[in-house]
């Protein structure tokens, strides 16, 4: 049975096999139903059908230019903008315990980018634009990992998404009602999972966790978020890869012999220039840290980001 602790992702009810589009159709992603919901709680949504439109439905498009959109029923002439964005505060309280949200591409509703815009007069418009219900999410949740379902098909963005999801997670679970050992901990425990996509942003965090004593507790936690969640945002890249690597080697200058450190050093250099996995350096890593009973990598969430069932890792 799921507890209040299981990650909770938002999903537009399309993508998660719900016959609710314009059409009686779906849009099921495989996998959403067949792997990640394994591990979370589905919150299934379809803005359309929240506002009161039934199905089957006439179609709606987003109408306008560069200063503006409107989602439109091109049959009726009614608009629906407004009503799509005001679900978001309507719903605070369930889109505030989500730790991601999936939407479903090229909805005027739902889509979270490059959705197509039509002139007045019917025309194409040069312009593209976002579902009103995504971007009114957007806004409110900036923090929040939204990604669509046709990019999830992409293994380097799919697995930057479950990352992502289980690392806000972990940090609603540890710090949102915790303390300040917590968030030190938290900090500690994702040290090389941050600096493995965003250097910049980890010391930046540092800094706010050493002085969190000078701030009010919530402004603290409300600025770690949005710094976590930035960095995260940004792709875990080789060269930094490799930056964490070479950094957690340095753990073990004095407890690991001659020959060990040259295998692992030609290990890190394999992967670098591209005969090896990512997953040979950090599994051999990882042996040593057992080996050597280093407490400090031991916890790190470098290691296992999401559950391992997860068939996703490092495609670099
Ligand atoms: S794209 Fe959004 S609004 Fe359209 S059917 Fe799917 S969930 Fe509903």
């Amino acid at each position: 049975m799921l507890q209040d602790s299981t990650l909770k992702i938002g999903i537009s009810a399309c993508v998660a096999g719900e016959k609710v589009r314009f059409d009686r159709g779906m849009k099921p992603s495989g996998f959403v139903l067949k792997q990640l919901i394994e591990h979370c709680e589905l919150v299934k949504f379809c803005p359309e059908m929240s506002i009161g439109l039934g199905v089957p439905r006439e179609t709606l498009r987003l109408v306008g230019n560069i200063n503006g959109v409107e989602v439109v029923q091109p049959k009726t002439g009614n608009k629906y903008h407004e009503q799509l964005a005001q679900l978001v505060p309507d719903n605070h309280d369930t889109f505030s315990k989500l730790s991601g949200y999936i939407v479903c591409k090229a909805s005027p509703s739902c889509g979270m980018e490059r959705v197509k815009v039509y002139l007045e007069n019917g025309m194409r418009s040069d312009v593209q634009g976002v579902g009103a219900f995504t971007a009114a999410l957007m806004q409110r949740f900036p923090w929040l990992p939204v990604e669509e379902d046709g990019r999830l098909n992409d293994p380097i963005l799919r697995e930057n998404f479950v990352t992502r999801i289980f690392t806000l997670h972990r940090f609603q679970q540890q710090v949102l009602n915790g303390a300040a050992k917590d968030l030190v901990n938290f900090h500690t425990q994702h040290k090389f999972l941050i600096l493995s996509h965003s250097p910049e942003l980890y010391y930046q965090m540092g800094k706010l966790v050493a002085q969190q004593g000078e701030h009010p507790w919530h402004e603290v936690v409300v600025n770690y978020r949005s710094m976590l969640m930035r960095a995260m945002a940004k792709p875990a890249s080789k060269k930094r890869h490799v930056n964490v690597l070479e950094h957690m080697q340095g753990f073990f200058k004095d407890s690991l012999g001659a020959s060990d450190k040259q295998e692992l050093s030609r290990l890190i250099q394999s992967y670098r220039i591209g005969e090896q996995p990512l997953m040979a350096p950090m599994t051999l890593i990882k042996h040593y840290a057992k080996e050597t009973a280093n407490p400090f990598l031991l916890q790190q969430y470098y290691f296992q980001p999401y559950p391992k069932e997860l068939p996703l890792r490092y495609g670099l």
